[in-house]
């Protein structure tokens, strides 16, 4: 049988979510400046890129402070289950075609609408 998640290029799926929280270009995940240096891939994922802040030396990635940090699932499940939200299908639709649990993807397209980036919890 066709797996779909056979299909999806894991390069692409970083760039998605670079186009996704950076649409004028990469800013520096903990103060937010553009002086922003590219500093080789993560050691577990050969397209994910690291960078490097020139104004707070700090370091972070792709996936810094994002919804995709530290979860189970690969990348290109989250990206293909954003693509399949976009077609209109259900929860359950989208677990039968992933091959998810439904509770899963529950979970999934509710921190997917609410954004990609986590929201930061800043004392004012
Ligand atoms: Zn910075």
């Amino acid at each position: 049988m066709l797996n779909i998640l056979n299909l999806i290029d894991e390069a692409k799926c970083y760039e998605m979510v670079r186009n996704l929280r950076w649409p004028s270009g990469v800013r520096c995940a903990h103060c937010d400046h553009f002086w922003v240096k590219k500093r080789g891939f993560h050691s577990s994922s050969k397209h994910r890129q690291r960078y490097i802040c020139k104004a707070c030396d700090k370091q972070f990635d792709d996936l810094t402070n994002t919804i995709f940090a530290g979860h189970h699932q690969p990348l290109r499940v989250w990206m293909l289950c954003l693509y399949l939200m976009g077609l209109n299908l259900s929860n359950r639709q989208i677990a039968a075609e992933l091959g998810l649990n439904k509770d899963d993807v529950q979970q999934m397209t509710t921190q997917l609408r609410s954004g990609i980036v986590e929201k930061k919890k800043k004392s004012p």
